[in-house]
Parts: structure tokens; C-alpha cells; sequence
């Protein structure tokens, strides 16, 4: 079960690829751990990649797919994976299909998990904070029992600039943008399986799941 899982910032791709991996068995391979772990084993391409890394500048694509080559070559990945965060962009999608054939391989879904862009509006700008504690809540998933405060020790609570509704509305845009030409990439090949992210997060799985068992029948 070879898959690829998409879905913007609050969609809830990573709830959705912990129980995937539980019940397939397969590897949850992600760009940020590949890459630590590239780095930690200190192979060649690893220790390129940190140099990028530690320069503060962006890993370069060929560094990134052979990095992907290698990690999609182990052995556990003779069941499957789940690869989630690459490919970001069109060429990266392309470079994975030339991966794939040469492993003999051929994804079998891209899961993209759909969520409109209010909906997720409401659920990333939502998150407030308290200033004495540190504790967390939703103002619609986990709110305070009195507004703005805090329940364990009656902080205030505050909105982190990262979460204010120009900054969230301006990362759902960039995702945006870059994402639609590889679903429309992925949709011409007929692997895009586009998934209700809208319902709640257990009937999210049922129908990620109903997908999944077909391919085991
Ligand atoms: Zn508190």
C-alpha cells in the first residue's frame, strides 16, 4: 500500500496518518524526519542536506529526492508507506513516479484530506494561550469555562501572533497556491482520492479506511 497523504495546515493530516500507519502497518515517512535521520546517520546526502540546513537556506530538490530514494529503498517500506510532506511541488511529483519505477513501485492513492478554507479559518485561529500558565485551549474545540480566562489558575488568556486571521489566512493561501498543481498532477494520473475532512475525526478515518480495505480485497 504505496500512499501519499495531502491536506491544508488544520485538516487533520496528522490525526488521519497516525492511525493509517497503526492499522496498515506501514511507514509514516515525513520530509523532517527522513531528513533527521539522513543527518543523524550522517550519510552523504545527509550531511549535504545539513550543510543547507545549517545555513539557513532551503534543501535543494536533488538533495531532497535522493534522500526520498533512499529512505523509500529500505526494507520496511517493502509493505508500503505513507509519505507525508513530499512531494511539495510538481517536479518533486515527477521525480517520484521516476523513483518508484525504478523500485518497482506505483502509488496507489493520494489522499487529500478537504477541508474549506473558513472551516479551517475557525479551527487555526481559535487556539488561545494563558500568559501565566501556558495552558491551551479552543475558543470553539476546548473553551474556557469563562471567556478569557484561564480554568487551572485564572491567567489571561492570549492569541499568538502566528495564529491572528491575516497570518493564518495568508499560510492557507500560500498552501493553496502551491498544492493545486499537484492534485491536478496527481488527479490526471487517477490516484487523487479526495477525503471529507468536515466530519468529525472518527468518520474522517471510516472513510479513509473504506478506501484503504479495497486495496487489500
Ligand atoms: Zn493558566
Amino acid at each position: 500500500m504505496n500512499l501519499v497523504l495531502m491536506g491544508l495546515p488544520g485538516a487533520g493530516k496528522g490525526t488521519q496518518a497516525e492511525r493509517i500507519v497503526e492499522k496498515y502497518d506501514i511507514p509514516h515517512i515525513s520530509t523532517g524526519d527522513m531528513f533527521r535521520a539522513a543527518m543523524k546517520e550522517e550519510t552523504e546526502l545527509g550531511l549535504q542536506a545539513k550543510s543547507f540546513i545549517d545555513k539557513g537556506e532551503l534543501v535543494p530538490d536533488e538533495v531532497t529526492i535522493g534522500i526520498v530514494r533512499e529512505r523509500l529503498g529500505k526494507n520496511d517500506c517493502q509493505k508500503g508507506f505513507l509519505l507525508d510532506g513530499f512531494p511539495r511541488t510538481v517536479a518533486q511529483a515527477e521525480a517520484l513516479e521516476a523513483i518508484l519505477a525504478d523500485l518497482n513501485k506505483q502509488i496507489d492513492y493520494v489522499i487529500n484530506i478537504q477541508v474549506d478554507k473558513d472551516i479551517l479559518m475557525e479551527r487555526l485561529t481559535g487556539r488561545r494561550i494563558c500568559k501565566q500558565c501556558g495552558a491551551t485551549y479552543h475558543l470553539v474545540f476546548n473553551p474556557p469555562a469563562e471567556e478569557g480566562k484561564c480554568d487551572r489558575c485564572g491567567g489571561e488568556l492570549y492569541q499568538r501572533a502566528d495564529d491572528n486571521a491575516e497570518t493564518v489566512s495568508n499560510r492557507l493561501e500560500v498552501n493553496l497556491k502551491q498544492t493545486q498543481p499537484l492534485l491536478d498532477f496527481y488527479s490526471d494520473k487517477g490516484y487523487l482520492k479526495n477525503i471529507n475532512g468536515q466530519q468529525d475525526i472518527d468518520q474522517v478515518f471510516v472513510d479513509v479506511d473504506q478506501l484503504l480495505g479495497g486495496l487489500n480485497a
